[in-house]
């Protein structure tokens, strides 16, 4: 007997505009489906993703704008029900006390009972990719935002006086590990991850990110009984019974 973990409520927290799509976007268009409410938040809105020689400082703030767009269309493929950006400024990112205060408040109004985040330990993957560090301190902040503050009631105490009550988030859900405990069957649908993700067409090769992530997800997905998968650490912070499939 198989069972599913299904939630309620769930936020997903990434530095960048296609970080979510690349990630965990057949997680998030499955629960969608199945009535889950989905909170996308993006802390920055890209606005370094661009190498063009012809382009200064003067044109961050249109890809800000450019990158959001792309990411509200990816997020309406996938179901989302809330986007959120933080818009801190793209490629300086660092886990400080400001960022997860700001988590922390969003996850106490939001109320999720899974958070899906990056690997916060990920400093490189394979031999040919190091990992974004606003990645790593995205994670990172997120991580801590979800415990201790936003379920212990005196950390960010202003944030009581703001009306946001503590809140238990029941898991945690770290992607990019090379260690992962689930996984999670996106046979279904891997297309709609693709769909979303080349929404970001000002980032990525729309047509090469069919392959990649199919070869991707069949590799998260070796030696199961399904095709295509996402695969994840979760932490269970919190326990409650789990639906039958
Ligand atoms: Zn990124």
């Amino acid at each position: 007997m198989s069972t599913e973990y299904l939630p309620k409520v769930v936020m997903s927290i990434h530095a960048h505009p296609d970080d979510q799509e690349f990630s965990i976007g057949g997680t998030l268009a499955k629960w969608a489906r199945a009535g889950c409410e989905i909170v996308s938040v993006t802390i920055t809105s890209g606005d370094s993703g661009s190498n063009d020689p012809s382009k200064g400082a003067d044109y961050k703030p249109v890809l800000a704008e450019l990158r959001e767009k792309e990411q509200h269309a990816a997020n309406e493929i996938l179901g989302v029900k809330e986007t959120v950006f933080m818009r801190y400024p793209d490629g300086e990112l660092e886990p400080t006390i400001a960022l997860r205060r700001e988590l922390t408040r969003l996850i106490r109004m939001y109320k999720p009972d899974v958070v899906l985040t990056g690997n916060p330990e990920a400093w490189f993957y394979g031999n040919e990719y190091v990992n974004h560090p606003d990645h790593r301190a995205a994670a990172q902040a997120a991580c801590e935002a979800v415990f201790p503050s936003a379920g212990s009631r005196l950390i960010f105490a202003d944030l009581l006086t703001e009306g946001f009550e503590p809140h238990e988030v029941k898991r945690l859900y770290v992607h990019g590990t090379e260690k992962p405990d689930t996984w999670v069957d996106v046979s279904e649908t891997i297309d709609i991850k693709v769909k979303a993700l080349q929404q970001h067409a000002s980032q990525v090769p729309v047509d090469e990110v069919e392959k990649w992530m199919k070869d991707w997800a069949k590799e998260d997905a070796k030696d199961k009984e399904f095709e295509y998968a996402e695969s994840y650490r979760v932490m269970i912070l919190k326990k409650e019974e789990e639906h039958e499939k």
